[in-house]
């Protein structure tokens, strides 16, 4: 598969193989770009800026809408090219294509919904003069879109699609690890658009991307990944706008007053999809002592049933990691907590990319399964005593991205949703959770800014005062 830039599709002499994690093949490669691509990149979406800036919104709306037509009419062949590149279940993938057609359909509306508001300029400074006056929000200009393998459609487009809604023209990073959907969606927005305003440059993060994100020709840089790389990636971006979407370590509470089995179910479906490389899946399950028992033979036997295997079979609840080096730092992260004294209650084999989904009881946040986000199979169980324990080990850590409580108490619930230091707070129902509608990203070092349609196409626009002196 080939970049696209200015419209054109632009390959490298040198290339990089896509690994299928499920067997080592080869999927197909992609050009290895250089500074140069990157620069060509910005120039086209620079000069692209005017002829986006001249479409209306209703143009913009509709070329979205269109955009979201032709994502729909490749649904499956794109939920395929996930599968081969991530290893993401095939149901899964398909979920994740119907979220991001939504999440296109959502941008068409959001184009014309782009508001400013009028200003009492007269409620301070001179009695003498009357002015009218009001704000529009304006494009920043240029975005560039750095994306991580996770979700490779989906997380592409909360990016992509709100910041063209705003006017903006955008530079488009895939992973490495997963290249290969994100560069099909740009093909397919590209067809609707002018030629340059969206474009896609592959390479690997420390140069491609740092070449994106130090340039003075960029106005926002978009992030989705970890936290290391989202804390260099701000020491270099300079004065430029910054919406970080980083990595997360959400807890689910289940308090002594819970419904166990909603919670139980909850936690298989939080703690495994994707088997665990997902932001706002369940890192750390915080069980009351009182229900923990109950709660963990149930926990263990309905996770026994997921299935593991081939990711491209409709059945297969749980496939591989993306490459055996993480799926090796996840049993070195299991082994070293069993050690410490966590207690193995379910899997822990590793084989090649596949790790088993694991249950670890009497974790403590001094392990680093929980001391630290890992991407992997894991539901490390923390038990404490009563409300006030739960949040304070749900608040033990350097992550807020979203959480989860069950409890069938009102006051229970209140005191949680006050207290605890996250994006969202989800009484019953697990942070495993994210709509179009809601304004998504984290506390503490979860990340700045947040996406969700709304608020990121807020995100991607100034507000410019102008102000008639009517006297
Ligand atoms: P990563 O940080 O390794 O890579 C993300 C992207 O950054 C890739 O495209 C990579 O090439 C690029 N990159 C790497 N170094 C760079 C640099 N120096 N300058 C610019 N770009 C650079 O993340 P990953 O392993 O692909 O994804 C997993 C992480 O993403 C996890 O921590 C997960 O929690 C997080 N994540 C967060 C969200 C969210 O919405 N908060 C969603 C999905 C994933």
């Amino acid at each position: 598969m080939k970049m696209l830039i200015n419209g054109d599709f632009v390959d490298k002499d040198e290339h990089h193989e896509v690994i299928n994690p499920y067997n080592s093949e080869v999927v197909d490669t992609v050009p290895i770009g250089d500074r140069g691509d990157v620069n060509y990149a910005i120039e086209s979406a620079n000069i692209a800026k005017k002829e986006l800036y001249d479409l209306s919104a209703k143009e913009i709306s509709n070329n979205l809408f269109e955009a979201s037509l032709e994502l729909e009419d490749m649904r499956d062949k794109i939920a395929k090219l996930i599968v081969l590149e991530a290893g993401k279940p095939y149901k899964q993938a398909l979920v994740e294509m119907d979220r991001s057609i939504e999440t296109l359909r959502f941008c068409s509306e959001e184009a014309k919904r782009i508001y400013g508001e009028s200003v009492p300029l007269d409620a301070t400074g001179s009695v003498d003069e009357r002015f009218m006056a009001f704000t529009r929000k304006v494009p920043l200009g240029v975005v560039g879109a750095i994306t991580p393998f996770n979700y490779p459609v989906n997380l592409a487009l909360h990016k992509i699609a709100p910041a063209i809604a705003a006017k903006n023209t955008v530079v488009m990073k895939p992973s490495m690890e997963a290249p290969l959907a994100a560069l099909k969606l740009v093909e397919i927005i590209n067809n609707h658009f002018p030629k340059g305003v969206i474009n896609s440059v592959c390479g690997y993060g420390s140069e491609i991307g740092d070449a994106i994100v130090v340039s003075n020709d960029i106005d926002k840089i978009t992030f989705t990944g970890s936290v290391a790389t989202g804390l260099f990636l701000s020491s270099r971006a300079g004065m430029k706008k910054l919406t970080l979407e980083l990595g997360g370590n959400d807890p689910l509470i289940v308090l002594d007053d819970a419904n166990i089995e909603k919670a139980v179910d909850a936690c298989v479906s939080g703690a495994f999809y994707f088997s665990g490389q997902v932001c706002i899946g369940i890192k750390r399950v915080i069980l009351d002592n009182k229900i923990a028992d109950e709660f963990l033979s149930l926990f263990v036997e309905k996770t026994s049933k997921l299935n593991l295997g081939d990711p491209m079979d409709i059945n297969t609840d749980i496939g591989p990691l993306i490459n055996e080096t993480a799926a090796i730092n996840v049993e070195k992260s299991i082994d070293s907590a069993i050690n410490d004294g966590a207690e193995l209650l379910l899997g822990g084999e590793r084989k090649d990319c596949f790790i088993q989904p694991t249950i670890l009881d009497n974790v403590n946040m001094s392990m680093n399964i929980v001391a630290n986000e890992t991407f992997g199979p894991v539901a490390p169980i923390i038990r404490v005593n009563g409300v006030d324990e739960a949040i304070k080990v749900a608040n033990d850590t350097q992550y807020g991205l979203q959480s989860g409580v069950f409890t069938e108490n009102i006051h229970n619930a209140l005191k949680c949703a006050e207290e605890i230091e996250s994006g969202s707070v989800l009484i019953n129902k697990e942070s495993t959770f994210r709509t179009d509608s809601m304004p998504f990203g984290g506390f503490k070092s979860s990340g700045i800014g947040k996406e969700g349609i709304k608020y990121a196409v807020e995100e991607m626009s100034k507000t410019k005062l102008i102000a008639f002196n009517c006297r």
